[in-house]
């Protein structure tokens, strides 16, 4: 089975984000790059099943950005993963959602798989729209937050996550998951595996190995940031005083009824 993950590269979650007034882009120089925190979760997801199908099964990694960044893919594939390709070109700077999926996908039907798996939200952008927009993109169908996998036969028995439980479905192959984080945390990169990730190979696709014109990337985009303004500061909070619970209780319930909260 051939699986891809997709793995966005990411301003270092820890640093503080800045965007620059004039660009109205998040200010990416200066501060480490790593691999999108849910995508490694992803990944995890990936090399389980990889371990549990066995045979010719691979795991490649993907990713859309500058091609400078290209060696932050090596923690990817020292933690196990078997190749990664890296779409890369000047045109797709300032690329919208719509246009990161488009081209994406155009990148993804070059690499060719038989999953695809995408992290559910990233830590930059956060607008979780891409795995939805990949799978319309590709025509294949989503399942998002899948907690259990279950290979059969060209087909695949998902449990997927809702807020009350878990879904049980089954998708045929090939198609588009997202994951749950109950795959475990993700794996430590071993010596031998950082070693070994110095010889696999990073692939680097312009779009016009996809057959994509200067179009698809910022200039085909469908949205434009018009103006941002950071949250407003939070007011104080009120310390309810009361001499025993059933007061203090009565005083919260004062305080919401007077808000029309209950
Ligand atoms: C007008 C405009 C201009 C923009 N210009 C830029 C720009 O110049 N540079 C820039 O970096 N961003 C730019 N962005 C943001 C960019 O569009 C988003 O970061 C991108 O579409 C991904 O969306 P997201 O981060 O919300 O992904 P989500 O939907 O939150 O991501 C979900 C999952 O999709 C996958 N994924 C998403 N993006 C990638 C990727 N690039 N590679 C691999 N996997 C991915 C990951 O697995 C991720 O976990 C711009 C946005 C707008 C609106």
């Amino acid at each position: 089975m051939k699986i891809v993950v997709t793995v966005k590269l990411v301003p270092d979650p820890n640093a503080e984000k800045k965007i620059d007034p004039t660009t109205k882009r998040l200010v990416r120089a200066g501060v480490e790059t790593v691999l999108n925190p849910y995508d490694e979760y992803a990944l995890e997801a990936a090399l389980q099943l990889k371990e549990r199908v066995g045979g010719d099964s691979t795991v490649t990694v993907f990713t859309m950005g500058p091609e400078a960044l290209k060696e932050t893919l090596r923690k990817a594939l020292a933690m196990g993963a078997d190749a990664a390709v890296m779409l890369s070109d000047a045109a797709l700077e300032g690329s919208d959602v719509w246009a990161t999926a488009h081209a994406m996908a155009a990148g993804l039907k070059k690499v060719g798989f038989d999953l695809l798996l995408v992290g559910g939200l990233t830590d930059d952008g956060s607008t979780g729209v891409v795995p939805g927009a990949l799978a319309e993109h590709l025509g294949l169908a989503l399942v998002t937050n899948a907690r259990k996998i279950e290979v059969g036969s060209g087909s695949l028995a998902i449990e997927r996550e809702t807020d009350t439980g878990y879904q049980q479905v089954n998708v045929g192959l090939p198609a588009v998951l997202t994951t749950a984080l109950t795959f475990g945390e993700p794996r430590y990169a071993s010596l031998k595996g950082i070693m070994g990730a110095k010889k696999k190979p990073i692939e680097v696709l312009a779009l016009a190995d996809l057959g994509l014109g200067e179009a698809a990337g910022g200039a085909g985009s469908k949205t434009e940031l018009l103006s941002f303004a950071p949250p407003p500061a939070r007011g104080k909070g009120q310390v309810v005083e009361a001499a025993d619970g059933a007061s203090g209780a009565h005083a919260i319930f004062e305080f919401l009824r007077a808000k029309k909260l209950v």
